[in-house]
């Protein structure tokens, strides 16, 4: 069986082709699926008979294609109603957490790439928890298409912004990522705007040189934590495999290939990484990039015992940067009452089930 969340536009068109339809029954089906969101094709007034029967004998029970559709095993708002993370379960069982932030006209979605994650960085409940296994393209495209539905209950504006910033490492999954991209950045259907989109990644060098011969249009997020290498890789193992100065190489050839600006992200962890000197050398490393530096205070997980940077200590840190001509952005700590740190909520349950267990084990 084949998820339709999974095929771009030309695979659907060619498989509804194949099975005798029309191409412009394609665009019928795509907008049902992707720009309303549908979650059954069945007895669907606006579909053309030949459609129709398509949909009854294939999308139904025993047909070949079917649509993702997690259920929602967990749904918690913040205090200040700005943030809403959903812990969504996958047909194999996996949990994967989906935020929504803010319901204005500016709401952003954060979504996974992976159940679980292989680059193990210290502080992230994610990392802690190890790699299961990579998300299809569609299991992608279904966290955006509940976001959107979600908004559109509310009566909200569509949604804007989409970050994969959630559980897993994107260019650990850079196939799946970039069709779930091409999905979602379709016309026909969700019309995400390219420039809207930002792709985290934790140094992967393969995917940043990927994107940058691609010169794939969407925003680039390097976790970056500390400019020392040694310090670095106690915090990112991965950068055991990824040299810090390989990913500062692969960071300035994006920028050179594609002329964007590249976002450097900061977590700052008192006393770890967040005094002047550690300021200096980041602006000293990345002198001659188009960067900008997001510097976000740690969001406390049980397996790390780090802590935020203080305010005032994080308004020092970014005067430095400003005096060495490097824009940088303090992130609110948003949704810390929902675990919205990745991984944090899918931890939380777990460790809810167990604490329900253990008395009787
Ligand atoms: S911070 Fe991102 S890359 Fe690092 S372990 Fe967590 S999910 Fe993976």
């Amino acid at each position: 069986m084949t998820s339709l969340h999974d095929l771009p536009y030309p695979a659907l068109e060619r498989a509804l082709v194949a099975d005798g339809l029309r191409p412009a029954h394609a665009r019928a089906l795509w907008q049902a699926v992707h720009r309303e969101g549908a979650t059954q094709l069945t007895e669907r007034p606006d579909f053309s008979p030949p459609l129709a029967r398509w949909a009854a004998e294939h999308t139904g029970a025993g047909g070949r294609y079917f649509l993702d559709a997690p259920t929602v095993a967990a749904d918690t708002a913040s205090s200040d109603g700005l943030t809403r993370k959903f812990l969504l379960r996958l047909a194999d069982g996996q949990t994967i957490e989906t935020v929504l932030m803010g319901y204005t006209g500016r709401s952003t979605a954060c979504v996974s790439t992976q159940a679980g994650c292989a680059m193990g960085c210290v502080f992230c409940a994610t990392g802690q928890m190890g790699f299961v296994r990579h998300l299809r393209a569609g299991e992608i495209v279904a966290q955006v298409l509940h976001v959107q539905r979600t908004l559109r209950a509310r009566g909200a504006a569509r949604l804007r912004n989409l970050v994969l910033m959630g559980m897993g490492e994107p260019l650990h999954n850079a196939d799946a990522v970039l069709t779930a991209l091409e999905i979602l950045t379709d016309d026909r259907g969700a019309a995400l705007a390219p420039g809207r989109v930002t792709i985290s990644t934790v140094g992967v060098v393969p995917g940043i040189l990927r994107l940058a011969e691609e010169k794939r249009a969407f925003n680039l997020a390097v976790s970056l934590h500390s400019a020392d290498a040694a310090e670095r890789a106690a915090l990112v193992p991965a950068s055991r495999r990824w040299p810090l100065a390989e990913l500062i190489a692969a960071c300035r050839a994006y920028g050179a290939k594609t002329g964007r600006r590249i976002f450097f992200e900061w977590t700052l962890i008192a006393g770890t990484n967040d005094s002047p000197a550690h300021a200096e050398q980041v602006a000293a490393l990345l002198s001659g990039i188009y960067a900008h530096v997001n510097l976000i205070p740690l969001n406390p997980t049980d397996g790390f015992s780090g802590a935020a940077t203080a305010g005032a200590a994080a308004r020092e840190f970014q005067r430095v940067l400003r005096e060495r001509g490097l824009p940088s952005t303090v992130r609110q700590r948003r949704g810390i009452d929902v675990a919205a740190g990745c991984g944090q909520l899918r931890a939380e349950k777990a460790r809810a089930v167990a604490t329900t267990l253990s008395p009787s084990q």
